[in-house]
C-alpha cells in the first residue's frame, strides 16, 4: 500500500507518494498562500494530496494513510495546532479540519519531528536505536527519537532543541529570550553574523560574490568564500561551528543519542560543517573517554525527509499502541 506524506511549509505545501520500502516517489507542490484562514488552507492540503494521486492515476482505496508535518505544536490527543507562528494559529483545531475532508487514517506531527523520523526510520538514522536530529533552517529545529518513538513530552511541544540558551543576556531570539541556540546556529543567524562582519571588512571576498550587495548573501556564499580562505568568512563560520557545538555537546551531553544528525539547508555544506563540528563537540562531551560515543551525521533525505517521516507517522502510532 502507498502512503501520502505532506510537508506543509511558511512558504510552500509539498505532498509525496511514499512506498511499503519508505521510498519517495511522485510529488506535487503549491504555494501555501499566507495569511489564509484554517478551514481554507485545510482544505487546500486535501487537494493537493487528491491532485497528486489523480496525475498517478492512483485512487484512494489504494492509499493506506496520510501524514502531515506542521510547523507549529501539534498535539496529537486534541488534534489541535496548541501553536504556529508562520500560521497566527493559537489552540486551532486544525487536525480535526484536516482529517475530515480524507478518507484514510491520519496523522499529524511537527515538522521537524516529522523530518527526524523520516531521516531516522530512512536516512542518518537508519538502523539506529536512537536519534536526535537538530534542523538548521530559518530557525533551529529539532527532533528527539528514544527506542523507536518521537518523544512528545506532555504537550507535544518537546524536543525545541533550538530554543536551549547557549549565552545568558546574548542575541534576541524569536521565543523572546535571548541567547538561544536558534540565535546563532541557524542559517538566519550565521547569514546576519556574516553581514555584520562584512560592514567591517570592506575587503572580504563575500562582497564581490555577492555582487555587492549585502541582501543577496547566503550560506552557500559564506562556505565558498570560506573555501577560497576569505579571512572574514572563515572568522564567521570558526564563531558559528563553536556555538553550534556548545548545542551539539548540550544534546549529547543529556540524551547520548547513537546519533547526532545535522539537517537543514546548510547540512548542504557537507564536510567544511560537519568536519570543524565534530572536531569542536568532541572535547565538550563529558562521556568523550567512552568508547561508545554519538556519531555526528549529516541528513541524507534533504527536504524528502519531512515528506518520508510524515508519510511514515503510522509507524510510530503503532509501535506507541503496541506498548500500551
Ligand atoms: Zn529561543
Amino acid at each position: 500500500m502507498l502512503r501520502i506524506g505532506i510537508d506543509l511549509g511558511g512558504t510552500k505545501i509539498a505532498a509525496g507518494l511514499v512506498d511499503e520500502g519508505r521510498n519517495l516517489g511522485a510529488s506535487v507542490q503549491e504555494p501555501t498562500r499566507l495569511p489564509r484562514p484554517a478551514k481554507e488552507l485545510a482544505e487546500a492540503v486535501f487537494h493537493l494530496a487528491e491532485r497528486l494521486l489523480k496525475e498517478q492515476g492512483i485512487a484512494w482505496e489504494q492509499v493506506e494513510c496520510v501524514g502531515i508535518g506542521i510547523p507549529g505544536t501539534v498535539n496529537r490527543e486534541t488534534d489541535c495546532v496548541e501553536y504556529a507562528n508562520n500560521f497566527g494559529f493559537e489552540n486551532v483545531p486544525f487536525v480535526k479540519m484536516v482529517k475530515d475532508w480524507f478518507p484514510c487514517p491520519l496523522y499529524a506531527e511537527n515538522d521537524a519531528k516529522a523530518a527526524a523520523w523520516g531521516e531516522y526510520l530512512a536516512g542518518a538514522g537508519q538502523g539506529s536505536r536512537s536519534m536526535t536530529a537538530v534542523t538548521l533552517g530559518t530557525g533551529v529545529g529539532g527532533g528527539i527519537i528514544l527506542n523507536g518513538t518521537i518523544l512528545e513530552g506532555e504537550n507535544g511541544a518537546a524536543g525545541e532543541l533550538g530554543h536551549m540558551v547557549i549565552r545568558q543576556n546574548g542575541r534576541s531570539c524569536t521565543c523572546g529570550r535571548k541567547g538561544c541556540l536558534e540565535a546563532y546556529a541557524s542559517a538566519t543567524a550565521l547569514v546576519s553574523q556574516a553581514k555584520e562582519a562584512m560592514e567591517t571588512s570592506q575587503e572580504s571576498l563575500l562582497w564581490s560574490l555577492c555582487g555587492g550587495k549585502m541582501s543577496e548573501v547566503n550560506g552557500r556564499l559564506i562556505f565558498e568564500a570560506a573555501a577560497q580562505k576569505d579571512e572574514t568568512a572563515c572568522r564567521v563560520l570558526e564563531r558559528f561551528t563553536e556555538d553550534l557545538s556548545d548545542g551539539a555537546a548540550n544534546i549529547i551531553n543529556i540524551l547520548q543519542p547513537e546519533v547526532l544528525c545535522i539537517g537543514g539547508g546548510l547540512s548542504g555544506a557537507g564536510e567544511a560543517l560537519l568536519a570543524p563540528l565534530k572536531r569542536k563537540t568532541a572535547p565538550k562531551v563529558y562521556s568523550r573517554a567512552s568508547k561508545k560515543n554519538t556519531r555526528i551525521l549529516l541528513a541524507r533525505l534533504g527536504n524528502g525527509a519531512g515528506i518520508i517521516g510524515a508519510a511514515c507517522l503510522n509507524e510510530q502510532v503503532e509501535k506507541a499502541a503496541v506498548k500500551k
